[in-house]
């Protein structure tokens, strides 16, 4: 069986830095029912904290128009229909790249750069995408290394890829300890620390009036960071 491809595109239709699916389909992103594949929403998982803990901050993601045509590459979570008869309602999820070519609206065009693992689905290397902010996971800029790579990225045998975390240092294995976090509304997952630390803190007022008695910090990825949110609030069991 046949599918059609997502947009009406069929190989060598490219020409240049336009393709056939940017004149057919304007901005439209795909979906699984009429695509066979789609893209998912890596902001809400990473929100989750579902197997994702790291991404370009938003502005980044916001502004990749300002480094088209130097070969820019953004890393996207496919998920793939998979046609095989006896496994229909199967959908896979892949992560991989998309040459990123033009900006329309609020959506950015590329092209597919990666040949799916996922053989018996629509989604094909070459093919059209488009996608949002917040569908970015990684960034190459100027064909130089990944972001997850020159940013402030740890990788947690665990979880993965994420961002780096503050604790105070005994927090980290321990239980019931009690949880406080800096107000930051930019970070999802705030500086930290135990109701001991807390206490110190409120007697001397700031951080830095502690002097030599500032807590030792140590760094988590997200997951770990979350397993110690989760270990240390609420009641001793
Ligand atoms: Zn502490
Ligand atoms: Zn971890």
């Amino acid at each position: 069986m046949v599918l059609a491809d997502p947009f009406g595109y069929r190989e060598g239709e490219f020409r240049g830095r336009t393709c056939f699916g940017m004149t057919r389909n304007r901005n439209r992103m795909a979906t699984l029912e009429k695509d066979g594949w789609t893209l998912e929403d890596a902001e809400a998982r990473y929100a989750r904290g579902d197997d994702l803990f790291w991404m370009p901050t938003r502005s980044e993601r916001e502004r990749l128009e300002e480094d088209l045509g130097e070969g820019l590459y953004a890393k996207l979570i496919f998920l793939i229909q998979d046609t095989t008869p006896s496994d229909r309602r199967k959908v896979k999820g892949e992560r991989m790249w998309v040459e990123v070519l033009s900006k329309k609206g609020a959506l950015y065009h590329g092209h597919l750069a990666n040949e799916p693992f996922t053989k018996r689905g629509s989604a094909k290397e070459g093919m059209p995408v488009w996608f949002g902010p917040e569908h970015v996971i990684d960034l190459i800029r100027g064909d130089g290394e990944p972001a997850s790579r020159q940013a402030e990225v740890v990788e947690c045998e665990t979880h993965g890829l994420s961002e780096t975390c503050y604790v105070c240092a005994h927090l980290v294995g321990a239980r019931g300890l009690g949880f406080h976090t800096s107000e930051n509304p930019d970070k999802l997952r705030p500086d930290a620390w135990c109701d001991e630390c807390e206490t110190l803190l409120q007697e001397a007022g700031s951080w830095e009036a502690l002097g030599d008695r500032e807590p030792k910090i140590s760094s988590l990825c997200g997951g770990c960071y979350d397993r110690t949110r989760e270990l240390n609030l609420g009641s001793e069991e």
